[in-house]
């Protein structure tokens, strides 16, 4: 009976306590300007890609809006050039 408002307090709280620990990422490149997006750079473009390919979006990586567009147009074109994978078939 008293289980569905118990739930409801421990959901908000939970709710509370995950907005405390996000913390504004600031952009990479923005933050560097001297790193650069490279196609080639397999090892960069990799912390942008999920690890069954996907690009991640921004909201996750803290880009800005500039460099996440620089970001996906390298990881499409690394894709085009059979350096990064569409997708992983091994998971
Ligand atoms: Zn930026």
């Amino acid at each position: 009976m008293d289980r569905a408002p118990h739930k409801y307090i421990v959901s908000k709280q939970t709710f509370f306590i995950r907005r405390s620990y996000i913390r504004k990422k600031a952009c990479r490149f923005c933050a560097d300007r001297n790193l650069p997006i490279d196609y080639k750079d397999v090892k960069l473009l990799r912390n942008f890609v999920t690890e069954r390919g996907k690009i991640m979006p921004r909201r996750i990586t803290g880009n800005c809006a500039y460099h996440q567009r620089r970001i996906a147009k390298a990881i499409k074109m690394s894709r085009i050039v059979a350096i990064m994978p569409y997708t992983s078939i091994n998971v």
